[in-house]
């Protein structure tokens, strides 16, 4: 008898233009000829997978050059007080770091705020440096309190003048000219301000701060401390990783089932397209029930609106949250994302402080 042996072949070299060619031609052989044939002849470069969709849309963004200058974003919901507070979301426009985009212009870099180690501390310390004179006063530094952060449900309370550095994933404050920073790329940075009672509150809520309710936990703390009412106080919800990219595992829609009865509603099956199953998807069909497939969709999380209903459920009116609604994984010309950049990237910085 004769056999076939068949090697172990990459995912690279099963998606050449030279293995898809031999599945046209062994499809064609039986009379299978899809009617995208022709038109996806192009889509191939030289072995090469050319990026469609989201990732040419990362691709072209990769190449993209960023202003000189920093560009901060922020919340109109927050900018309404800027009497009383300065507040800020960096982007990556503005900095000295190369380290991850070395082939920009020699005048460009990158707004690295965080002590990361493929960057060096001296570019940080400038960024930063930059990051205070935009913010706050440029002639007199305010000081900056960051967060040894640890995707906790930790709020620390600042009431020592002295304190530049806290562990845990969320400040609360009343103390003046300084501004409280949580540090993030694709994790939810969340703003408050309590106008009455003069307080902030910076949060990190990654997927695990999020399921431990930090939000909630903050806005308790809030009121506990400073006698805030939840319907007077204001929140922005920063740019971060968006439902369209986040993927996570089924173990985290079990976590969150367990805890929010609304959990249901902050995910969604998303499926991702690939050449071969395009091109013939009746090949793909299975005889299995739903949901046994081995062909998935992937299931993505709403962080955006996890956090935004914890708001509502603490108490505060829907008016008075603001969500950026800008996504960090499909914005890297703008944003660092720690998923879209497989880790080798910075990390950006929301910053609120009391004038
Ligand atoms: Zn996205």
């Amino acid at each position: 008898m004769k056999r076939t042996t068949i090697s172990k072949q990459t995912a690279a070299e099963l998606e050449s233009p030279e293995a898809i060619g031999r599945v046209d031609d062994l499809l064609a052989s039986v009379g299978l000829i899809h009617g995208t044939r022709a038109s996806r002849r192009n889509t191939w470069q030289s072995g090469e997978r050319k990026p469609v969709g989201r990732n040419k849309n990362l691709a072209e963004q990769a190449k993209r050059v960023p202003p000189a200058k920093l560009e901060l974003e922020h919340a109109h919901l927050l900018a309404k007080f800027e009497k009383e507070i300065v507040h800020a979301f960096s982007t990556r426009a503005g900095g000295v770091s190369r380290v991850y985009r070395p082939y920009l212009p020699a005048s460009k870099g990158d707004l690295n705020l965080g002590y990361t180690k493929h960057d060096e501390r001296t570019n940080v310390e400038e960024n930063r440096k930059r990051l205070l004179q935009s913010v706050a006063d440029k002639d007199k530094l305010w000081k900056l309190v960051t967060l040894h952060q640890k995707h906790t449900p930790i709020v620390r309370m600042l009431d020592d003048e002295s304190v530049t550095q806290m562990r845990g994933d969320a400040i609360l404050t009343q103390l003046h000219h300084r501004l409280i920073a949580v540090m993030t790329a694709d994790c939810v940075p969340v703003l408050l301000y309590d106008p009455k009672h003069k307080a902030i509150g910076a949060f990190h809520a990654g997927w695990r701060g999020t399921l431990a309710r930090i939000v909630e936990r903050g806005v308790g703390t809030m009121r506990l401390a400073f006698g805030s009412k939840p319907s007077d106080l204001v929140a922005a919800i920063g740019p971060s990783i968006g439902p369209c990219c986040y993927s996570v595992g089924e173990e985290v829609r079990h976590e969150f089932l367990s805890q929010f009865e609304y959990a249901p509603s902050l995910f969604t099956d998303v499926y991702e397209s690939d050449p071969i199953r395009d091109k013939y998807p009746l090949l793909f069909l299975t005889a299995r029930a739903p949901g046994h497939s081995p062909i998935g969709p992937q299931l993505h999380l709403n962080l955006w609106e996890a956090n935004r209903r914890q708001l509502l459920d603490a108490g505060l009116a829907k008016k008075n949250i603001s969500v950026a609604e800008a996504c960090t994984a499909c914005g890297t010309s703008r944003y660092f994302s720690h998923r879209s950049e497989q880790g080798f990237t910075g990390r950006m910085m929301s910053v609120i402080g009391l004038r």
